[in-house]
């Protein structure tokens, strides 16, 4: 598969079918939180990066397999609403499935009318909007992208929108926790009016490592300045639990697929308690499915012997 891949288990989606239409890493902007890498494409050019057919083609097959998938989610190497064909992808979609459709975007090219009316028959729209001040010191944008055009787009994406949006809101340490930023970001917040805010952290391997994580109890503080729509969805989120019980070994194996990962990262993707995670990754190591290298963990290849 392509641009098709898991479903995995997501602290948001439940289980999660994503659907990569960028290929990596293309995007509008270069965030220094980024869990993908640098930006090696910045740019605001829409186009038909990747056809529909082999798309539908791939989907199709995956749905023929009647695997439990809770939501299909456009995301992936880069930023989805760079990709033109994105509107028609999901009209062809609602053709052939009634799953709802998440696209997750970092929001940056809703003042183009194009694309607001593009995902329109999206079920749930998640973008991000980290900083006011320090957009271009977090998020490192292309030079042309203004944050207030930003937040003016997503805002009248809100007049004609009739599904849920879910704001997402990552806070790195001393880039863009301070109190004159979160006032204004509140601010935005309320000219945007999303049904949820997401209050996130850095919780996965950065671009830069000078990024830093926010401690779960300025977390607390700051969703309580934000009000009753936000919850903290990161790492210490204690209903992480709720994973505990599906077949863990299956979403290491597709969390690994993807890439090497160290213990602390596929706890965060999968959202479980450690000790559960430990075991299950000792199970299949013992069993020769997959490897550990330095406490990087990969899938078994032929290459690494017995
Ligand atoms: S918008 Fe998303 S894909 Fe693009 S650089 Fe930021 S985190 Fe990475």
């Amino acid at each position: 598969m392509k641009y098709i891949f898991g479903p995995v288990p997501s602290r948001r989606f439940g289980l999660s079918l994503g659907i990569d239409i960028i290929p990596r890493k293309v995007c509008t902007l270069d965030c220094v939180y980024c869990q993908i890498g640098n930006t090696t494409k910045l740019t605001l050019q829409r186009k038909p990066y990747v056809a529909i057919k082999p798309i539908l083609n791939e989907l199709i097959q995956v749905l023929k397999s009647n695997i439990k998938i809770d939501y299909l989610t456009f995301s992936g190497s880069g930023e989805p609403t760079l990709n033109s064909n994105i509107g028609r992808l999901i009209s062809e979609i609602k053709k052939i499935t009634n799953i709802p459709i998440v696209v997750l975007t970092n929001g940056t090219l809703f003042y183009r009318e194009t694309l607001r009316k593009d995902l329109l028959h999206a079920d749930i729209v998640a973008p991000s909007l980290d900083a006011i001040f320090s957009f271009n010191k977090i998020n490192r944008p292309h030079k042309k992208l203004k944050i207030n055009k930003i937040i003016n787009g997503l805002s009248e994406f809100r007049k004609i929108f009739k599904g849920k949006i879910w704001l997402e809101i990552l806070l790195v340490k001393n880039i863009n926790d301070s109190p004159a930023e979160l006032k204004s970001l509140r601010k935005a917040i309320l000219k945007i009016n999303p049904d949820e805010i997401h209050l996130n952290t850095v919780v996965r391997p950065p671009t830069k490592i000078s990024a830093k994580p926010l401690r779960w109890k300025e977390l607390t503080k700051i969703k309580k300045f934000f009000g009753n729509k936000c919850k903290i969805i990161s790492y210490n989120d204690k209903k992480k639990s709720e994973n505990t019980g599906r077949n863990v070994s299956k979403y290491i194996l597709e969390v690994l697929k993807r890439r090497p990962m160290q213990l602390k990262d596929v706890q965060n993707v999968i959202g479980i308690d450690k000790r559960t995670i430990l075991k299950e990754m000792w199970l299949l190591e013992r069993n020769k499915i997959i490897v550990n290298n330095d406490n990087w963990w990969t899938l078994k290849t032929s290459a690494d012997g017995e």
